[in-house]
């Protein structure tokens, strides 16, 4: 697991309570360039806090998290300049209903002029293609399958060309013939790559596909490693109980 590509995200002894509810308990960890990271775990057990926390949509209440060097806990950090550096990609896809595919996909890089809007379309259109949706340029979200909706989320965060993916369990509001269609994206974006980390109930995506799976459980990472290891050799009685209910 150690490698010598360079940490992107360094997550220190991080702490989140909402009021006396203390959901994150002391999560420490490194996410390194090219790493593909599945974080599992039992609802409830503080996976989106942790990830929602990693580009400040969490306000921690104690540690730190760097991305690239920068402490994005310090609060006179620019944030938003930090989140073009991430993608996130949700369970419930967040598209804009009244703008059309390709609208949604050229609304960030334009609005915050990264793009001009002809470089902003071209992108988007290549975008489609990497997805597998290039006649879908000017439909509308609501005439689209959930597979559909999720694949345009997913090249709507690539739009910004970030540094990582975030991914909070994004196939779980999907009815299940459309899972596949959404993994094999991430599947290609991994095999690209891409840095991610990904908040998962597919097993078999955190095998195939990561390069270490995380165990979060009462807001603490209890045990990761390897795909491999993890799977064939789970130690943490907890991991243990719960691999036999998922598997
Ligand atoms: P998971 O994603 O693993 O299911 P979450 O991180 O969503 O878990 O939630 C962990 C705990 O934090 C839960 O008890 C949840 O009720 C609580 N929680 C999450 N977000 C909030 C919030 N905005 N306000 C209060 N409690 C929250
Ligand atoms: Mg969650």
């Amino acid at each position: 697991m150690t490698t010598n590509e360079k940490v992107l995200i360094k997550v220190e002894n991080l702490q989140k309570s909402f009021e006396d509810n203390k959901v994150l308990d002391g999560i420490s960890t490194e996410i390194r360039q090219g790493e593909v990271v599945a974080v599992i775990g039992p609802s409830g057990s503080g996976k989106s806090t942790f990830l929602r926390s990693l580009n400040r949509l969490e306000i921690p209440t104690g540690g730190k998290i760097y991305f690239e060097g920068v402490d994005i806990t310090a609060p006179e950090t620019d944030i938003d300049h930090v989140r073009q550096k991430i993608g996130m990609v949700f369970q419930q896809f967040n598209l804009f209903p009244h703008k059309t595919v390709k609208e949604n996909i050229m609304l960030a890089p334009v609005t915050l002029k990264l793009m001009t809007p002809e470089e902003a379309e071209k992108k988007a259109m290549e975008l489609l293609t990497r997805v597998g949706l290039p006649d879908k340029a000017d439909a509308y979200p609501g005439s689209l399958s959930g597979g559909q909706k999720q694949r345009i989320a997913i090249a709507r965060a690539l739009a910004m060309n970030p540094d990582v993916m975030l991914f909070d369990e994004p196939t779980s509001a999907l009815d299940p013939e459309m899972v596949g269609e959404v993994l094999e994206i991430m599947k290609e974006l991994a095999e690209s790559g891409m840095t991610m980390v990904v908040v998962t109930h597919e097993m078999g995506f955190a095998r195939e596909v990561a390069t270490r799976v995380v165990f979060i459980n009462e807001g603490n990472i209890q045990e990761e490693n390897t795909p491999q290891e993890f799977f064939a050799n789970p130690q943490h009685p907890r991991l243990r109980e719960f691999l036999s209910k998922v598997l």
